[in-house]
């Protein structure tokens, strides 16, 4: 039954296919930029300074520092190479990490952003900027954050290695299925959902078998793009603010936290959330906690918090950070069956 809804849709432009790299200098110029400064993570910087040398005289330089949770250090030293090599607008090559970047920036001078994505984290289609400062972490949302262009090209895919297509891809699974609960859902929302799991679900399989199927890697890029414009449009409850506590004061790696957490976090939510959820859990098998659980297993993905390096005897704290500050969650976030959660999540036991 559709009820009421307020839909705000973020502007944006998508490229999306094999070979739409070849269209990073065309959309600087379509933007009415010319001198683009080329950001990447130092493991990457060869490939940066491949698009660099692609896109000629229209590239100000490359600047290859960015690194997980967008330090405002890093982000002062990119602002300044910005300045120097005179550079009037961002193309951001990578992942969560260098995206952050070049939101960061943005988000300082409104530079225009293109982003070619290369993981399925999601970030490039959201208006949202994490960024960390002695030790804290905090988010933005403002429309400057929300990249102008995004070039998803899945042959840039195709060498992202199977642990972390996987771990990234339930990453982005997670985006969808906080969306289909979430308060400010919407109908268009809900679909772009249920169809990038989908689409995750079926290519992923794929994935851990043959990294270099191209078709397959189109189809996760695909559902990355649309889990994480779910992730743009609509507000996220327990399970990103368990991931968020357990990255930022625990230190555990973004997106294999995710994966480990997921199939916790949607067991905990599966009876109050029954109707949203259940187009999600029809596509494993029926039960949405067990099933993603078991979905994640197959793909050798990590099960278990104490395999990232969590002690036990942190669980205690971890589960009082996250029940803090209050936030909406479709089932009352309770520390005890959140303390229970996190047990579960830690040894890697199958959710109920
Ligand atoms: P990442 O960007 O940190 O990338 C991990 C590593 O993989 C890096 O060394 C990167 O260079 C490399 N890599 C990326 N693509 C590759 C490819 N195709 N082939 C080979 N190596 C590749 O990882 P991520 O999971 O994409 O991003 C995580 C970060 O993004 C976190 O800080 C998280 O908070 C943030 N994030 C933000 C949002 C948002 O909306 N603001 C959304 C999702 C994630």
């Amino acid at each position: 039954m559709t009820t009421g809804f307020t839909y705000e849709i973020n502007p944006g432009r998508i490229l999306f296919g094999p070979g739409t790299v070849d269209a990073v200098a065309s959309e600087i110029e379509r933007l009415g930029a010319k001198r683009a400064l080329v950001l990447s993570t130092p493991f990457q910087r060869a490939d940066a300074q491949r698009l660099a040398e692609q896109i000629g005289a229209l590239a100000a330089g490359v600047f290859s520092e960015a690194a997980m949770h967008t330090p405002v250090a890093v982000t002062l030293r990119a602002m300044a190479a910005f300045e120097a090599a005179g550079a009037d607008c961002l193309v951001a090559l990578g992942g969560g990490s260098t995206i952050g970047l070049g939101k960061a920036i943005a988000w300082r001078n409104d530079a225009p952003q293109i982003v070619v994505a290369t993981t399925y984290a999601g970030s490039e289609v959201t208006p949202i900027l994490g960024q960390t400062e002695d030790g804290v972490k905090t988010t933005v949302r403002d429309r400057k954050i929300l990249p102008e262009v995004v070039i998803y090209d899945p042959t840039l895919t195709v060498g992202l290695p199977v642990a972390m297509s996987v771990t990234s891809g339930l990453n982005a699974m997670a985006h969808a299925v906080e969306g289909v609960y979430a308060k400010d859902r919407n109908p268009v929302s809900s679909l772009m959902a249920v169809d990038g799991v989908r689409a995750l679900r079926d290519a992923l399989r794929v994935i851990v078998k043959d990294p270099g199927d191209l078709r397959a890697r189109t189809d996760a890029l695909y559902g990355s793009w649309l889990c994480g414009s779910v992730l743009g449009t609509v507000g996220m409850s327990l399970h990103h603010k368990l991931c968020h506590t357990l990255g930022g004061s625990f230190d555990l790696p973004h997106a294999e936290t995710h994966a480990i957490m997921l199939p916790h976090s949607a067991a905990y939510n599966a009876q109050a959330a029954a109707v949203e959820l259940q187009p999600l859990a029809d596509l494993f098998g029926g039960s949405i906690g067990g099933g993603l659980y078991e979905f994640a297993r197959s793909l050798g993905a990590p099960l278990a918090l104490r395999d990232l390096g969590l002690r036990e005897s942190q669980l205690d704290l971890a589960a009082g950070l996250a029940v803090k500050n209050p936030y909406w969650n479709p089932r009352a976030v309770e520390r005890d069956a959140v303390r229970a959660l996190l047990q579960r999540a830690w040894e890697g036991t199958r959710p109920e």
